[in-house]
């Protein structure tokens, strides 16, 4: 059986960043896995710029930043096998892998580092009703065979959510020609970053119509129209709202879920991000297992996952040069009023600055962000906009939180809507 010290699962940037990180902690066995036909993962179809703006300084394109990334693991030696999916791991670290040159074989690892990204929700996930032509795609879909594959997916075209890939995709469709009918958001806010919305939407006069939703298609062989109508505050359609837009192809852009089926079969403890309960060294439940990117949460900024691919690869180098977990102090980070979720969900050592990375519940003008250990307040921060679409990071200095407390909880103070 082959062995590693440690082994990623995923070549995109999370898992790029991991073992790199390894490497430079003093770990030379590594192999990194890819299922895709190349290193970077979602940043190869992300041909647009705005990647590498916090680590680089410059503005990326996604290839470009995978490149950066993929050169450093040339340099440094580190293996990878591409084209290859691992499809099982045991709780001892044994990974079942399997390629069409060599079938299916097994990987002994002493750490893993699971970066196996996100996938998006689609039509079955919302469960929009009518007929199933062909011409309904995800977006991350329509990106890969537009800017990957060389085909252009359609004409006239609906987009249902206003999440990045979906704003970026508006753009990408009118520069190819197509022409985008409207942005249709059921919240009543979009839930990405302000940035694409007005260089992907306001640039090129694409409307974006939030509380409104598709609730038919029509159309047998290929989609003819859409029927989208608006919604009230309890997403329920209001009867008589219903309109027909023309077009011959719906993108959907409504989320995006963390693949967690390896993890989920391994028994890791899942948490409210719908990825792994990690502590502050991105350890899972699981002793020597870590995780990191969008596997644990979906990021909206690639720079922030490499920050925590580099502090889930120094973990993994610890965990294997003393060969057990640190500390445990088992502190939860708990969110409370306006925080959906917090990750680390858990903090177990003390020894760094710790980063604690957030989603709000909803838009919010003017307000502080305040995070108390057990009752005592230890940082607040002031935020004149803060909205779903946009993670909020706070680093908490080292020796701000005390040894002996239960819980760092973190809110939003004076919780009124923007
Ligand atoms: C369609 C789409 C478009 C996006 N567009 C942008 C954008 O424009 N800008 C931006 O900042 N962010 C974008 N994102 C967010 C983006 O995912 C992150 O910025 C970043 O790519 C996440 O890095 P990652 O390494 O965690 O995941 P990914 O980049 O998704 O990499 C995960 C890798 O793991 C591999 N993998 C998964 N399961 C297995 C397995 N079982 N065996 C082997 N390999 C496996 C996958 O093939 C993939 O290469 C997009 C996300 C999606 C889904």
């Amino acid at each position: 059986m082959m062995k590693y010290d440690v082994v990623v699962v995923g070549g995109g940037p999370a898992g790029l960043g991991a073992a790199l990180s390894a490497k430079e902690n003093g770990i030379s066995s590594i192999l990194i896995i890819e299922r895709d036909r190349e290193l970077g993962g979602i940043l190869g179809q992300c041909i647009h710029n705005g990647f590498g703006i916090h680590i680089f300084k410059e503005e990326l394109t996604g290839p470009e930043y995978a490149h950066k990334y993929v050169k450093k693991i040339e340099d440094k030696n580190i293996e990878y096998v591409l084209d290859t999916m691992v499809l099982d791991i045991s709780k001892d670290k044994v990974l079942k892998v399997t390629n069409s040159k060599d079938g299916i074989f097994s990987i002994r690892a002493k750490a893993i580092i699971l970066a196996m990204g996100c996938r998006e929700r689609t039509r079955e996930n919302i469960q929009i009703p009518g007929y199933r032509p062909s011409g309904i795609l995800t977006a991350g879909a329509a990106q890969r065979y537009i800017n990957m594959e060389g085909y252009m997916v359609g004409n006239k075209v609906a987009i249902l959510g206003s999440g990045d890939i979906g704003l970026i995709m508006a753009r990408r469709i009118t520069l190819e020609g197509g022409e985008v009918i409207g942005v249709f958001e059921i919240m009543p806010y979009s839930s990405g970053l302000n940035r694409n919305i007005a260089q992907c939407l306001d640039d090129y006069n694409i409307p974006l119509y939030f509380n409104h939703t598709v609730v038919d298609i029509k159309g047998k062989n290929r989609v003819n129209s859409v029927l989208i109508g608006e919604v009230d505050e309890n997403k329920q359609l209001i009867k008589g709202t219903e309109k027909e837009y023309e077009c011959d192809t719906l993108l959907l852009s409504v989320g995006l879920i963390p693949e967690n089926e390896l993890s989920k079969k391994m028994g890791i403890e899942i948490g409210k991000t719908g990825g792994p309960v990690v502590n502050e060294k991105l350890e899972t439940s699981v002793e020597g297992v870590f995780a990191c990117g969008n596997v644990v949460h979906v990021h909206d900024v690639v720079d922030f996952v490499t920050e925590e691919s580099i502090r889930a690869g120094k973990g993994a180098a610890e965990y294997l040069n003393k060969n057990k977990r640190m500390k445990k102090l088992n502190i939860k980070t708990i969110p409370k009023d306006g925080i959906s979720y917090i990750v680390p969900e858990k903090i177990d050592s003390i020894d760094e600055d710790i980063i604690l990375s957030m989603r709000v519940k909803d838009k919010y003008k003017n307000k502080k962000i305040v995070v108390k250990s057990n009752n005592k307040v230890i940082k607040e921060i002031k935020r004149l906009h803060m909205t779903p679409g946009e993670m909020e990071r706070v680093t908490i200095k080292r020796g701000l939180i005390g040894e002996n407390i239960s819980e760092i909880s973190v809110k939003i103070e004076g919780e009124n809507h923007e």
